[in-house]
């Protein structure tokens, strides 16, 4: 049965809402194909608006992957804005994709990319908009199957009642897996109907189904067991890690957008994983082993890309870019092609202590010397042993003077409060150091126009990271310790004029922090919150903190649980955690372990990185039967076009 566009009946409703333009689709490079001749057709969401979730590497990864197979459909879904929202409703019109405007509730699977639990309100309103049951329990056969990936999905327990099934890790072979599934038990005339095919997909034991564990609580609160109802259904699921990154050089297409979004340049992912080990980053932990991507398939892929686009920036993406073990050569030999031309490159990420200028010159020689950023993250030394940031004060001053000795007049730096062990005077040491970095940027310069932009965020422990553990400090402590700093940092006067000072409250932490670490009971409140309004939570204009711990406080009124249960208390080993049945491959003991050796009371015990010292085993090589890639190869980016 064909599915008609509703694009028709949305044209002239279009004038009424804020950037129509979001919602047109036909972007350069996007793909419509013809539903009847697909077997399997699925609709991939990003919850955040349009120009938040267009440039996402993922969603644009697994729409190509996907549409690449002939017998596949993927059509992509973003959050709509209230006032569109409301249009939708008033003219029920349902939620719909932008590549033809087909509603999501006639495709076969929905996938949504959380990259944070601040989107799940928006998740909530595009399934209701769809049409569909909030509770997965209430979905029939003609519903889609929803299933939620990205970093959030390593702890989904949130969102269990309102999601079908979730998968952790790389999303490439992981969707044509579940795909040919669903392929098969179409052709087969979809027997037992939507519990079957969930089945089949559990057993695969590469696709979570909450529905088929069930979960026990103590009489404190604290989770007694999470075991599978289901014979055949594995205690504990994996995550995926793709092996061969060259093998896999998407996007091959990149999307070109119309309307203006976050970031408007091709992005070349250049390794995954990080084994650095800071140890609040859940990012590093549940992304290992590093699996780099050979400098010629990056060399490939850049020209590509800009081919396919005619953008004019190239982001060099990972989560620690100059990590890469042949960056400079990647660095020197794309300065070299694109000498002379508007193509410039960037490293959105950057180590203090893998920076060095041959590297930044590289890097601005077709643009500007505009500002470099680097996340030293801890305010004192101590603090950065804590969280295994192996980068002295001395570090941070060297590399900021050779930056400022070469030209560069700004520099920004990205901390966090709230880090296990931290005092005021951790936090106060911001500032001294800021002062240390302008002082001596005047000096090595010459100049007295030196900037220094102090950015901090509150610190929110996260699953799968030795600080799983920790208590999360609350908003008031936060809020409290960052007024001190910029009150000491402003009153200074021979430095504070030149130390911008940027930092949000610790509000919106303490919510990431319910939904980061929570449980199946937290579900309730997020529908609360969700029918009572709450939208774009990750939006600083529409985030309530009133509203959600209002809602809390009702929705787990009966429960021996709440909002600081959840957030600031600390736990014990022994401690069922909502996520110990999904496997990110990290031992247990060995990130209870890290995070003893972080709060040891003679002071915090580094660990190295694996790439470089012998192996630590912190257990995903042997339990993903994965291992380390890196180079250095020694070749060459490819037949080098010097333009
Ligand atoms: S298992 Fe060993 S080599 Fe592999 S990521 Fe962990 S510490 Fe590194």
């Amino acid at each position: 049965m064909p599915v008609e566009s509703l694009f028709p009946r949305l044209e002239p409703l279009l004038p009424s809402v804020g950037k129509p333009i979001q919602y047109v689709g036909g972007e350069l490079n996007a793909t419509n194909k013809d539903w009847d001749a697909a077997e399997v057709r699925w609709a991939l969401m990003y919850p955040d608006a349009y120009e938040v979730g267009l440039p996402n590497q993922g969603v644009q990864i697994l729409y190509e992957v996907l549409n690449e197979r002939d017998w596949i459909l993927a059509e992509r879904t973003y959050a709509v804005f209230a006032d569109m929202e409301k249009v939708m409703r008033d003219n029920d019109i349902p939620q719909f994709t932008v590549d033809a405007h087909r509603p999501v509730r006639a495709f076969d699977l929905m996938g949504i990319s959380f990259s944070t639990e601040l989107g799940y309100t928006n998740f909530l309103t595009a399934i209701d908009l769809a049409g569909m049951p909030l509770h997965a329990v209430d979905r029939g056969d003609d519903d889609p199957i929803v299933i939620a990936g990205g970093h959030s999905a390593f702890n989904p327990e949130p969102i269990a009642d309102f999601i079908d099934a979730a998968v952790l890790g790389d999303g490439e072979e992981i969707v044509l897996a579940i795909s040919a599934v669903v392929r098969e038990w179409k052709a087969e005339g979809r027997p037992g109907g939507r519990d079957e095919v969930l089945l089949r997909l559990a057993k695969s034991g590469g696709v979570y189904v909450p529905k088929f564990y069930d979960v026990t609580y103590l009489p404190d609160g604290r989770i007694q067991r999470v075991v599978p109802n289901r014979p055949g259904v594995p205690w504990r699921i994996a995550k995926h890690t793709l092996m061969d990154l060259d093998a896999w050089p998407y996007p091959k297409n990149p999307l070109v957008p119309l309307a203006e979004t976050v970031h408007e340049r091709f992005s070349v992912e250049i390794f995954r994983g990080c084994t650095r080990g800071c140890r609040f980053c859940q990012a590093g932990m549940i992304t290992r082993p590093v699996r780099e991507r050979s400098i010629e398939g990056i060399g490939a892929m850049v020209q590509n890309g800009l081919d396919k686009t005619g953008f004019e920036e190239v982001g060099l993406l990972s989560l620690s870019s100059a990590d890469h073990t042949e960056i400079g050569e990647v660095a020197k030999q794309l300065g070299d092609r694109y000498e002379g031309s508007n193509t410039s490159l960037s490293l959105p990420s950057t180590r203090v202590d893998a920076f060095n200028i041959t590297l930044a010159n590289e890097f601005s020689r077709n643009g500007r010397r505009s500002g470099l950023t680097f996340a030293p993250e801890g305010g004192s030394d101590r603090l950065r042993k804590v969280i295994n940031k192996m980068v002295s004060e001395d570090d941070i001053i060297a590399t900021v003077a050779a930056a400022y000795s070469h030209g560069w007049r700004q520099v920004k730096l990205y901390f966090m409060c709230g880090l296990p062990t931290e005092t005021d005077d951790d936090v106060m040491q911001i500032g001294e150091l800021a002062k240390r970095i302008i002082q001596t940027g005047r000096e090595v310069s010459g100049r007295h126009d030196i900037r220094c932009t102090v950015s901090i965020g509150g610190f929110v422990p996260k699953p799968h990271t030795p600080f799983q553990w920790a208590s999360q400090l609350d908003h008031e402590t936060t809020d409290a310790r960052l007024q001190k700093l910029r009150d000491a940092v402003r009153a200074d006067k021979k430095y504070g004029k030149a130390i911008g000072f940027r930092y949000h409250d610790g509000k919106p932490g303490t919510i990431e922090g319910l939904l980061s670490r929570g449980d199946r009971r937290v579900g309730r409140v997020i529908e609360a919150v969700w029918r009572d309004g709450g939208r774009f939570d990750g939006w600083s204009e529409h985030f309530s903190y009133d509203r959600w711990a209002g809602k809390a406080e009702e929705a787990l009124a009966d429960e021996p649980v709440d909002l600081d249960w959840y957030t600031v208390r600390e736990r014990e080993y022994a401690e069922v955690l909502p996520w110990d049945h999904l496997d990110a491959g990290l031992d247990r003991d060995w990130l209870w372990e890290d995070w003893q050796d972080a709060i040891d009371p003679d002071g915090a015990l580094e660990v190295e990185d694996c790439r470089w010292t012998p192996c630590f085993d912190c257990g995903v090589c042997p339990q993903m039967d994965t291992e380390i890639q890196i180079g250095p190869t020694g070749k060459n980016l490819l037949p080098l076009t010097v333009v």
